[in-house]
């Protein structure tokens, strides 16, 4: 459940003037503000730095710096008093399902997209672009609709008219594998059941679906890799997979996104699928169980992020049993030696696969800290480091120019990284949606 003290607090809501603008491109002058920030971390520096203003003109950082010079520059200023707080830039959740409801099982996938309309699938996505942003989290990629079709670009039009509360949307509409080869598959051949991805055959209709997919609307593709996981036997533990694609389609569907300015990322859990994704040249690995050293080097040689999505790997592995278990260990192993390795881990939750209701998606920060990241590089995961893979430079720091996209907590959460699910404070794009 949520803390009761952030469903209140969001009660608190957006100035009237900047509620109207489009958060995203608000031209409208709204008096500047300063925020007072007892400790900073500005998802860059290494240390935190104590006593700092934040000078907010519009949707944009004007000025950071000592507070008493800040103030200098902030005449006729409204102050928010974060004095006794830390503020961070807004969280980035880079995997994230904003159609999809929790799917422990093969039962509750096929219950929403088999009895839900995907109006009513739209609706419970707007709800949870809302508990997204309450979170903290104020910029998400969005990885597929799960058989909603284009339903993210919806959400995302609508919280960028300021329709609707909600973090940045970065949408990857429907998601592709080869015919069969995903979610609902039937033993009843007379039934055309709906499909959780775009069906894609061939290389050529691999470009025709990313220009589909593109024309729709889509900032990501992203396409499954593999299936079927399942460790060889002893002593080989190495947790291998069935791969979708051919070669020469992965790499059409990798040229193609490309050629249209468009990133791709792959859903690769073993390391067959992994290995696959990376000869196609994706940009970004999710889940990635099945990591090896030796394909821990080929990230950090070709500058791939990996997206483990751990909340979720732990979330599924009592309810789906066999090997899913012991794949969250092996996933475990691989981080820590992926940490060393100067691997590019940004963070992402897979929230959707657990209900956006049960968890928040910052319980992903506690679970890098425990796998070997220091509390700082896991805030940078999630938020500079995540920005980078976004190609978004003005988010994900909280420096001049950028968006004042930020957040606040009562205590140190480098001491403590719990604290990252406590938010007492969100800013969007210079709007307050969650005061203390
Ligand atoms: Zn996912």
């Amino acid at each position: 459940m949520r803390p009761s003290l952030v469903l209140y607090a969001t009660l608190a809501v957006a100035p009237t003037a900047a509620a109207q603008a489009p958060p995203l491109r608000s031209a409208q002058p709204a008096p500047p503000v300063l925020i007072k920030a007892g400790r900073l971390i500005d998802g860059r520096s290494d240390g935190p730095q104590s006593g700092v203003g934040i000078l907010i003109e519009g949707d944009r950082i004007k000025a950071v710096g000592p507070l008493a010079q800040v103030q200098g520059q902030a005449r006729g200023a409204r102050v928010i008093d974060l004095s006794q707080m830390t503020v961070l830039p807004g969280f980035i959740d880079a995997h994230t399902h904003l159609l999809l409801q929790g799917d422990p099982t093969a039962e509750s996938y096929n219950e929403q997209l088999l009895y839900e309309s995907t109006p009513y699938r739209a609706i419970l996505a707007a709800r949870n672009a809302r508990i997204a942003l309450e979170h903290g989290f104020t910029a998400i990629r969005d990885l597929e609709t799960e058989g909603a079709m284009y339903a993210d670009v919806d959400v995302r039009r609508a919280v960028d008219r300021g329709e609707i509360p909600g973090p940045r949307i970065f949408a990857a509409t429907r998601a592709m594998a080869p015919t069969g080869m995903y979610p609902i598959v039937s033993d009843n051949w007379e039934l055309e059941l709906p499909h959780g991805v775009q069906p894609v055959d061939g290389v050529e209709g691999a470009r025709l679906a990313v220009r589909q997919q593109v024309a729709h609307g889509a900032d990501w593709i992203k396409y499954y890799s593999d299936r079927r996981y399942y460790f060889g036997p002893a002593p080989d533990s190495v947790l291998h997979s069935w791969v979708n694609f051919t070669d020469d389609e992965a790499r059409a569907i990798v040229d193609e996104a490309h050629r249209l300015g468009r990133k791709v990322a792959a859903h690769a859990i073993g390391s067959d699928g992994i290995a696959a994704a990376l000869r196609a040249g994706v940009n970004t690995i999710e889940h990635g169980d099945g990591m090896t050293d030796s394909l821990l080097e080929v990230l950090v040689a070709k500058g791939v992020y990996w997206v483990p999505t751990v909340t979720v790997a732990y979330y599924v592995a009592g309810p789906r049993g066999g090997a899913w278990g012991p794949m969250v260990e092996h996933q475990h192993r691989a981080f820590t030696r992926g940490v060393k390795k100067g691997v590019r881990i940004v963070l992402g939750t897979d929230v959707g696969g657990f209900p956006w209701t049960e968890l928040n998606q910052a319980k992903e920060f506690e679970y890098y800290v425990q796998y070997g990241m220091t509390p700082m590089q896991a805030i940078k995961s999630g938020t500079s480091l995540a920005a980078e893979l976004l190609g978004q430079r003005d988010l994900g720091v909280i420096a001049a120019g950028a968006y004042a996209d930020l957040v606040a907590v009562a205590g140190d959460p480098l001491k403590d990284v719990a604290e990252l699910s406590r938010v007492r404070f969100v800013m969007k794009g210079g709007v307050t949606y969650v005061s203390p």
